[in-house]
Parts: structure tokens; C-alpha cells; sequence
């Protein structure tokens, strides 16, 4: 299929291989679905994903298409866009030294030149995290003018990650060596600051924590909105892609986006028709039908009035 490994430089033995091949597996095995349930526990800022200090956790670099890699391990996925002019990536892992001379370690096996431009598709530290690396190695970072708001209060364990150099609003476009990538805020969703990136020549999109695999993480207190999230999955829908780097898990393919939004809907239909019918906040989250879409709505994302609380004052807005 279209996932290539790409090791190069070094010739590795069958038995190696396995062994390193293995090593990833556990470690994208015990990688949170979500970047780290962390803070955002009811006490206001510092949501989401809270993982990642001390030592370096294993990156793996894979092509996804010709001039387009990913990185795994360590935070949320990287996306690295390859043009003769440098290049374009997407997030930049769990804040820290090691895991950012990681992840250049991962992308100089496939280009040495130098990175132009980063995007970082929100707030969180595990794709927030080494914003502050990169600019000073010389590189644009853009954010939507959201992350950059809710980076003056937001906090994670792992410290604080630095503001982007340039902001945009609703959407802005790099072109790099004869190549585009362009950047959307089409709403809020896990965040209020939160950016969806596409390669329109790849047909490409790294949809960041907004897109993923499994079960959604709506980060109230960082501007997350449930019922504008799948505003934004319509959106992404409408640009012509067939491969789209979520902001963790495996790679998803245009039909697997289009589930996630009928998933999406389903829960904001049934959660607003429980508030219209007077549910009681306490009582909202239990009588949310889900096993068919195979969400678990009760857990401690969920459960803290800092997240619901706005998750049932904004349905009770659903018309
Ligand atoms: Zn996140």
C-alpha cells in the first residue's frame, strides 16, 4: 500500500528490522488514543494532552506518498511536506529537547534541507511543543490566532510551549519551491484555535486532533466546541483529498473522515434531543445513546464541570 518505511543511511539486518518494527508497535500501542488525558480535568485551563517530559520516546518516520512522510511516537503525529526549496511541517511533538533533535534526526533520513515553515494544528504541547526549537532553527511558525489566545493561559506538565511567529484568521496559504499547503480554521472542534491543513497536489490533509481515530476529545476550557466539531469535518470533506494524517493513530482514508462525521452527528443529534426533552445535566451523559458509534461519552474527559458544563449549555442552544 501506499505506507513505505523509509530507513536510510543505514542497512539493517531482518532480525533488526523486527526487533525496531516491534519497538514501534508497542510504543503507538501505548500511546494514549488522544495525546494524554492529562490536565483539563475540571480545573480550568491546561487541557488535553499532558504527556511527554524526560526522555525521548521513539519516533518512526514513513513515507505516505512521494515527497510526503509522517513521524509517529512522541506526541501527535508529524506531517513533512518535502519541496526543492525546503519544508513544510506539520506539528512538532511533545515539548522538549530530545524529542524535537528527534524528530529533525527522523526527517534529515529524508531530506537535509531545512524546514521553512511549521503549522501547529492547536495548543496542546504534544503538537505545540517544540514551537520555540523551531523558530530559533529559523523556520515560520504559523497557528491559527486562536491557539496563540489560548496559549496565555494554557499550561501542560510538560511546560509551557512558545507562542507561533505568524497568525492567521480564517485561512492562510504557504507556497514553497513551486508547492502549496493551505491553512484553514474552519471552526472550533478540540480547540478554539484549531487548524486543518491541506496538500492539494498530494491530495493530502493533516486534520491535527480535530480528525482522528476513536473517540473525541473536546477541550472546553481551550475554546473546544461539540457542536460546532463536525461544522468543521464538513468542511475538510469538501476539499478533494484521499489520505488524511490525523493528529494521532493510523493513517485515515476519506471514507474513514466520512464516518467519523456521521459519528459526530449522531452524538450531537441524540446529546441535544436528550437536553430539549429536559435531561438533567447530571443525568446527560449516561442517556447518551452510543454503543452503536462506539464512544465512550461517560470517562473523565467528559465528566468535569469544566467540560460539561459547556457541553450542555451549547446544546441546549441546538435548534
Ligand atoms: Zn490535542
Amino acid at each position: 500500500m501506499f505506507r513505505k518505511t523509509v530507513f536510510h543511511k543505514t542497512v539493517f539486518t531482518a532480525a533488526a528490522l523486527t526487533a525496531i518494527v516491534a519497538a514501534a508497535m508497542i510504543v503507538s500501542a501505548q500511546a494514549p488514543p488522544e495525546g494524554g488525558k492529562g490536565k483539563g480535568d475540571g480545573k480550568g485551563k491546561g487541557g488535553g494532552d499532558a504527556k511527554g517530559k524526560g526522555a525521548p520516546q521513539g519516533q518512526m518516520i514513513t513515507q505516505i506518498k512521494p515527497g510526503f512522510y509522517e513521524v509517529t511516537g512522541a506526541g501527535g503525529n508529524t506531517s513533512v511536506r518535502v519541496t526543492k526549496d525546503g519544508l513544510i511541517v506539520v506539528d512538532t511533538k511533545n515539548l522538549g529537547e530530545a524529542n524535537y533533535n528527534d524528530l529533525m534526526a527522523q526527517i534529515k533520513t529524508v531530506s537535509n534541507l531545512p524546514v521553512k515553515y511549521v503549522v501547529i494544528t492547536h495548543v496542546h504541547q504534544d503538537h505545540s511543543g517544540n514551537t520555540k526549537s523551531f523558530e530559533d532553527a529559523g523556520a515560520k511558525v504559523i497557528a491559527n490566532e486562536g491557539e496563540k489566545a489560548e496559549l496565555a493561559t494554557y499550561t501542560s506538565a510538560a511546560g509551557k510551549p512558545a507562542e507561533p511567529n505568524l497568525t492567521y484568521g480564517k485561512k492562510t496559504t504557504i507556497k514553497l519551491g513551486g508547492v502549496k499547503a493551505e491553512v484553514y480554521h474552519f471552526s472550533r472542534a478540540h480547540t478554539g484555535g484549531d487548524s486543518v491543513v491541506y496538500f492539494p497536489d498530494l491530495k493530502i490533509v493533516a486534520g491535527g486532533d480535530a480528525i482522528v481515530n476513536g473517540a473525541p476529545n473536546i477541550d472546553f476550557p481551550n475554546g473546544g466546541s461539540a457542536v460546532e466539531w463536525p461544522k468543521l469535518i464538513a468542511s475538510t470533506l469538501k476539499l478533494d483529498f484521499d489520505t488524511l494524517i490525523p493528529g494521532h493513530g493510523n493513517v485515515m482514508t476519506k471514507a474513514d473522515v466520512q464516518a467519523y462525521k456521521t459519528k459526530w452527528d449522531t452524538l450531537v443529534s441524540r446529546a441535544a434531543e436528550q437536553v430539549k426533552k429536559g435531561t438533567p445535566k447530571d443525568k446527560l451523559l449516561a442517556s447518551i445513546k452510543t454503543d452503536d458509534i462506539g464512544w465512550n461519552v461517560t470517562g473523565p474527559q467528559w465528566t468535569p464541570p469544566a467540560r460539561l458544563d459547556p457541553f450542555y449549555a451549547e446544546l441546549s442552544k441546538v435548534k
